[in-house]
């Protein structure tokens, strides 16, 4: 009985890692020829998603590569006018610690055997017990197992539903080796993450384990195509950086000053998210995990849910062997729940940041009454 998972992110990864805790055989499919081929971006808030790893038998390792001070908080208005700072003692439990999302996952690759993921091949299509790749090779599965996250092609086996946009269109900057080129500017967006929320916009700041900060700049309500309208010259970073500073126009110098001493990777993101709460009918041999099931606004649920879908799924398999149809719904009945009360979540927190008095609204939510 063969287990084929397409996508070696966290969902994907957390099953086969799973599975091969409990003896379980799987392959996992990757479309990047190899596992240095992309940057894997900034750092991600890591909460439910320890439950999996305590499943992974990974815990250990993960509180190793884990910043706890990644957990510092500071929220301000555009004015310049601080209105949070939450600074984390050594002794503060990880209830929350950031980690590079590159360190988790190879953290994931390292704890399964070398041949367990096969890497450049990119699903195409699937039927018939089989699976097609882009470079014309095909693979048997029993169990197909999509986690091929936000632009999933297995999701189309067993839903219509696509992906749509959440009037939230980002772009990624960052300053690199900031301790050393920019002692100032680490000083003002310190240890963790840095939020500046204005009436439209954002700026959020992020420090990275190896120095680099991260920094995106949010622009709500605005559609598909403002990118492409924004006049930002992605093909041009020194030009791009201009326009971005134009686009603050009113803001704080010191917070303009960040963009200033941005390096030249210059990335836009639009940002999309499927249904909230979809389910479909379930399939004795497809199922979904993470972003592929419920991609959702990116407000610290997303990698978290993945890990939990593909722990949980792993767990199922192994506890209903040889019967991939209890499995699988099992596993779904539970994961549409979970997941469809995390997009709730996610929703209320994203109309929050979209609203006009976001940073003050922000600010009653972590400090209530
Ligand atoms: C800017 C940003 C910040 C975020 N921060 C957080 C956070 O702090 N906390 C949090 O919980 N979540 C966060 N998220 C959400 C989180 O990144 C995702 O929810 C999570 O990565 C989903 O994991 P996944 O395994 O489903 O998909 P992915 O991690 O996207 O992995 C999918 C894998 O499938 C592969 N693939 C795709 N198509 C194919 C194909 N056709 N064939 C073969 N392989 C394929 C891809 O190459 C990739 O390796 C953030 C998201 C963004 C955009």
């Amino acid at each position: 009985m063969t287990i084929t998972i397409v996508g070696a992110g966290l969902g994907g990864l957390a099953l086969a890692r799973v599975l091969h805790v409990k003896g379980i055989d799987a392959v996992v499919y990757e479309r990047e020829p190899s596992r240095e081929a992309r940057g894997q971006g900034g750092m991600l808030d890591i909460h439910s998603g320890q439950q999996a790893l305590r499943e992974a038998g990974l815990i250990d390792e993960f509180f190793a590569i884990a910043r706890g001070e990644g957990q510092d908080m500071r929220l301000l208005e555009p004015d310049g006018t601080l209105l949070l700072q939450e600074d984390t003692p050594d002794d503060a439990p990880l209830a929350r610690p950031e980690v590079d999302r590159a360190d988790l996952r190879d953290l994931l690759l390292n704890s399964l055997p070398e041949d367990v993921v096969r890497w450049g091949h990119a699903f195409e299509s699937a039927g018939d017990g089989l699976v097609h790749f882009a470079d014309g090779s095909s693979a048997s599965y029993d169990l197909l197992v999509g986690a091929d996250g936000a632009q999933s092609r297995v999701r189309a086996l067993l839903t219509d539903a696509r992906p749509e946009h959440l009037g939230q269109n980002v772009v990624e900057v960052g300053i690199p080796d900031i301790d050393r080129t920019h002692p100032d500017l680490a000083a003002m967006v310190g240890r963790g993450n840095y939020w500046v929320l204005g009436e439209g916009k954002s700026l959020s700041a992020q420090r990275n384990g190896d120095g680099r900060v991260r920094i995106g700049l949010s622009f709500y309500n605005t559609g598909e195509d403002w990118l492409a309208g924004s006049g930002i010259p992605f093909d041009d970073p020194a030009g791009a950086r201009a326009r971005l500073i134009e686009l603050l126009a009113g803001w704080d110098p010191r917070f303009t000053a960040l963009i200033a001493a941005c390096d030249d990777t210059v990335m836009p993101r639009s940002l999309t998210t499927l249904p909230i709460g979809l389910t479909w009918p379930s399939k004795p041999d497809v199922t979904l995990v993470g972003d592929a099931a419920h991609l959702m606004p990116p407000v610290g649920e997303g990698a978290n849910m993945a890990l939990i879908d593909g722990a949980l799924l792993g767990l199922a398999l192994a506890a209903h062997p040889g019967d991939f149809p209890a499995a699988v719904g099992e596993y779904e009945s539970e994961m549409f729940e979970r997941t469809g009360a995390a997009a709730r979540m996610s929703a209320k927190m994203q109309e929050l940041l979209m609203s006009p008095d976001a940073a003050r609204r922000l600010l009653a939510f972590f400090q209530p009454g």
